[in-house]
């Protein structure tokens, strides 16, 4: 589904990613591990049009998309749950439910914000709550729902663990993996290297802007070299 071919990426003079491959095939959770620093981030960033390559390319269902705006490639379904999740923290709930559909011109926008409701509960209650006054795992759910609410065919997760207590990381990598079998393609960004084998099919590490390992995530479990470095044993 999602083919991305040794892109380099820059801030100005410096290159924080070398030549990265990585292939998310449609239906799958794909991983990608590494230290702070790494270039983890930059790669969803590019991948998502927030930042443009030098060199490479990346290419969506078929088709050439490098370079692209991000509200390009939100219209070619592509959504992306930035790390630390950007929440409009002076908007109701419901707010930013909506800003997720933005672009959409179809007539099932109210259904579909019934559906993630449905899903998350807690935003239902909370619904005209400020975005701001949500817990950390609450706020995470939010940004997970908004992108959904653009009817993403990949869903593009920075983090998402981040700062939450041990129970809710539970449940968010849970909901990761419902949205998964429901038919939506996974690239899962991890710190918790652990967790994000356990739930993705592929992975790849990288290290210092570089792709130094890949391969099936049960595999990469087993890894001594992983397990010494990502899973602390
Ligand atoms: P983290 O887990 O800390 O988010 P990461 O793996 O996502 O780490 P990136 O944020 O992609 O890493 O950073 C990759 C490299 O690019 C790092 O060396 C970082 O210092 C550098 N970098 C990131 N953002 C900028 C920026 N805005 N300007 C200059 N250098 C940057």
């Amino acid at each position: 589904m999602l083919n991305v071919k040794n892109i380099s990426t820059y801030y100005g003079n410096i290159q924080a990613l070398k030549d990265v491959s990585i292939d998310v095939p449609e239906g799958s959770i794909v991983t990608i591990l590494g230290a702070n620093g790494a270039g983890k981030t930059t790669t969803m960033k590019t991948i998502a049009g927030l930042l443009k390559p030098k060199s490479g390319s990346i290419t969506f269902l078929n088709e050439d998309l490098t370079g692209k705006s991000p509200h390009q490639l939100v219209g070619k379904g592509m959504a992306l749950v930035p790390e630390g999740r950007d929440i409009l923290a002076g908007m109701s709930v419901l707010e930013n439910l909506e800003m997720g559909a933005f672009q959409r011109k179809d007539k099932e926008v109210k259904t579909d914000l019934e559906k993630v409701m449905d899903r998350f509960p807690i935003l239902r209650e909370r619904k005209s709550q400020l975005g701001g006054t949500l817990s950390g795992g609450q706020q995470q759910m939010l940004a997970i729902a908004r992108a959904l609410m653009s009817r993403p065919k990949l869903l593009l997760l920075d983090e998402p663990s981040m700062g939450l207590a041990p129970l809710v990381v539970q449940d968010i990598f849970k909901i990761v993996t419902e949205i998964n079998n429901e038919g939506t393609t996974v690239l899962l960004v991890e710190q918790n290297a652990r967790q994000a084998l356990k739930v993705a099919h592929h992975a790849y590490v990288l290290e210092t802007g570089k792709v130094v390992k890949s391969g099936p995530a049960n595999e990469l479990l087993n890894d001594s070299s992983i397990k010494e470095a990502y899973l602390g044993s």
